[in-house]
């Protein structure tokens, strides 16, 4: 026998997540990293994230205790209060439709073993998060992919791309995932008619819309759009997932969901036979710095640290990156630039970046592989994700510089 273990047909399929594989070959002195999507290291609230500790002297005999796995009862309230404001849903979500879960992360995860058989087709953004399509795929998920523009999902293309979906495997899809709000990898933010456009299309089809919307909160320019959620009001067609990663710290893993209570229900009852609920420490330290006021003002410290951020990067790329070589769409809010390498393959270009000592996500990463999508099919490989809210300034700056050269020498030597 070759191996002890005999693995599962899911195992000896599954690939490593390419960004997390690309962290280890960018690990050395002097590179500029706009690859991971981190938040600033130095935004953190460290001191005040500390002072919060006080509730284990507190209540430490049922933080330290399990918890409930719809979650831990003052985060709970806290997250009704936020949810209730006008920039994340404008309504105090029902108590059946609230479940706090182990990262956003998790959230896809439940979604998709509580609502997809092996093979089931979902449709998601071309580009989207890669995370999102490797959960899909362990419950066994097809990808159907639509396209994107400055203004997010091409909705009008979506009737067609069902009914393609339904020629070529018999079957509707049965989701369809949106990063609508300042999306990773593209920055876009779906407009207001789109969002429209998009309920109304997936209420004809009876298809449920999972918006996922980690970066929703971090708009530093432009006008606010409500959340498909909110605009979607009474109709349980939309799963409404939000986190702390990005507005408070990834390292709490805690972020939650809102949704129909029989979908919260199936995912509470197969989170039990996962993790069975989120860390109570966490949750209650989350639920301390909420009580305490703190998030509202930090996040007006981020988006205006981001904002800085952000404007360093357009600058740097107007100023160094020939028009010929690129094109992007400036963002407003969030942590990304989604550049459009004119004629180049973004893998090429990586490999001459690393020597170069500067780092990002080639295109590739954000599309599910060809074998695995359904309908048209579509690819990255001319774009690049840069996240602009890990380096400092000077960083940003230098690695554009850096980027700019490799891109001409890249002309030079096709
Ligand atoms: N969804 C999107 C769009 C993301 O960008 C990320 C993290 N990069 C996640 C979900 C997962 O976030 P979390 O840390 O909450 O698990």
């Amino acid at each position: 026998m070759d191996s002890l273990f005999r693995f599962s047909a899911l195992a000896e399929k599954m690939q490593p997540s390419p960004i997390r594989e690309l962290f280890k070959m960018i690990q050395r002195p002097g590179m500029i990293s706009f690859a991971g999507g981190l938040p600033d290291p130095a935004a953190f609230p460290v001191s005040a994230f500390a002072s919060c500790a006080n509730v284990l002297e507190r209540d430490g005999t049922k933080v330290l205790q399990y918890g409930a796995s719809e979650g831990y009862e003052p985060l709970r309230a806290a997250l009704f209060d936020l949810m209730q404001k006008p920039q994340a849903l404008g309504y105090r979500p029902g108590a059946e439709e609230l479940l706090i879960t182990s990262g956003s992360q998790q959230a896809v995860d439940l979604v998709g073993r509580a609502l997809l058989d092996p093979g089931d087709v979902v449709i998601v953004e071309a580009p989207t998060y890669p995370g999102t399509l490797h959960s899909l795929r362990n419950a066994g998920a097809r990808f159907a992919t639509i396209k994107c523009d400055g203004d997010g999902m091409c909705v009008e293309a979506l009737p067609e791309l069902i009914a393609a979906v339904e020629r070529e495997s018999g079957q509707r899809p049965k989701l369809i995932y949106s990063i609508p709000t300042f999306s990773n990898p593209s920055g876009a933010c779906l407009s207001l008619g789109r969002r429209q456009r998009l309920l109304e299309i997936a209420t004809k089809f009876n298809i449920p819309i999972f918006e996922d919307d980690p970066y929703g909160r971090l708009r530093f320019s432009g006008e606010a759009i409500p959340s498909i959620k909110s605009i979607a009001g009474d109709s349980p067609l939309v799963i409404y997932a939000s986190s702390f990663s990005k507005i408070l710290a990834p390292g709490v893993r805690v972020a939650w969901t809102v949704a129909d209570p029989k979908l919260i229900r199936s995912m509470v009852m197969m989170r039990q036979g996962e993790d069975l609920c989120t860390s109570t420490v966490t949750q209650a330290l989350v639920a301390e710095y909420c009580a305490k006021g703190l998030l509202e003002s930090h996040l007006e410290h981020i988006i205006s640290v981001y904002q800085t951020k952000s404007s360093a990067m357009q600058k740097a790329l107007v100023e160094f990156i020939a028009s010929e070589s690129a094109e992007w769409h400036e963002p407003e809010g969030g942590f990304f630039f989604w550049l459009h390498l004119l004629g180049r393959n973004s893998d090429e270009v990586f490999h001459r970046a690393i020597e170069e000592n500067i780092a990002f996500v080639p295109g590739h990463s954000f599309y599910p592989d060809h074998d695995e999508q359904v309908g048209p099919t579509n690819e990255g490989s001319q774009y690049a994700r840069l996240c602009f809210t890990f380096a400092n300034s000077n960083q940003i700056t230098e690695g554009c510089q850096r980027l700019a050269r490799v891109l001409v020498q890249g002309d030079k030597n096709p």
